[in-house]
């Protein structure tokens, strides 16, 4: 039962965070939205999801790859809510490159953002999820989590931590109600896609159609692009109750991407 409960769902103002923000809110639950993008927009998202469910939903415009900024959001949200129950952290950034030649920072943002970020909100929710002997805290990682692709080697390796980092904390928190896990998408055409589509052609000196044709959907056995709804039910799965027993999972959403 997640009716009444607050979920922060870090980077929610597109893609997967978005859609993720959106089925919490649809369950009941109070929400605060974090991410860049034209205010105008962010606030009709807003109030659009606070109108349509009858929820308290916020808009905080923390810097994910800055922690004072991101403690300051966590401890305001507990502040008002009283606990952040459902903790998602998707905030995330790639850069495409050969590491040869892989601008630092570039390196430096990628692994802030998708990784260390994570520390940041988690160390801050903990307290109150504590208090309340209940918390869900889901990371959403990658398929990139499991398997490297070249190119990318800094996302690789911010999501191959977040695997890291989720397993040490779901054993740290497990007599306390509190579930810790990562759920890792295949490819899901958001704007982090489609932004990479091109550079990719570039450092593999291919078309960008072979991009989408030989690269993305050739990852994934099912040859289907994963769905941001798809992403947004498994999360909605490991907060409810039947998934109490889920933790310290690094689940695969992948089209079958990592099986062999
Ligand atoms: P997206 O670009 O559509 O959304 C990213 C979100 O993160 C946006 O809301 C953006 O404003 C926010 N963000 C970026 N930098 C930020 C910062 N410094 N501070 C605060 N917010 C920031 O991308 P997406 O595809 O929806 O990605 C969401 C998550 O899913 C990422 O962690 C990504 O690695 C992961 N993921 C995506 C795919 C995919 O194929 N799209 C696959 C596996 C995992």
């Amino acid at each position: 039962m997640l009716r009444g409960k607050t979920a922060l769902i870090t980077g929610s103002t597109s893609g997967i965070g978005q859609g993720i923000a959106e089925a919490f809110a649809a369950e009941g639950c109070n929400v605060v939205l974090n991410g860049f993008g034209d205010p105008a927009e962010i606030e009709l998202l807003r109030s659009r999801l606070a109108a349509d469910h009858g929820v308290t939903v916020r808009y905080d415009n923390a810097d994910m790859s800055k922690g004072d900024s991101i403690t300051a959001m966590m401890d305001k949200a507990v502040a008002e809510f009283g606990a952040v129950d459902i903790l998602v952290n998707n905030a995330g950034i790639q850069h495409v490159a050969p590491i040869d030649d892989f601008p630092i920072e570039k390196w430096e943002a990628v692994v802030a953002i998708d990784l260390m970020s994570s520390f940041y909100t988690i160390r801050r929710a903990l307290q109150a999820m504590k208090a309340r002997k209940w918390g869900r805290i889901i990371n959403v990682a990658s398929a990139h989590a499991l398997v490297a692709s070249p190119y990318k080697s800094a996302y690789v390796a911010a999501k191959h931590g977040v695997a890291g980092l989720t397993k040490t904390v779901a054993l740290e928190v497990a007599e306390q109600g509190i579930t810790v896990n990562a759920v890792c998408p295949g490819y899901v055409l958001t704007p982090l896609v489609e932004k990479q589509i091109p550079d990719t052609a570039k450092a593999r000196g291919i078309t960008e159609e072979q991009v989408v044709k030989d690269v993305l959907l050739a990852a994934q056995p099912t040859k289907q692009f994963v769905t941001v709804e798809q992403v947004a039910s498994l999360c909605l799965f490991l907060a409810s109750d039947d998934a109490a027993s889920i933790t310290g999972a690094i689940m695969p959403i992948e089209g079958g991407w990592t099986a062999h």
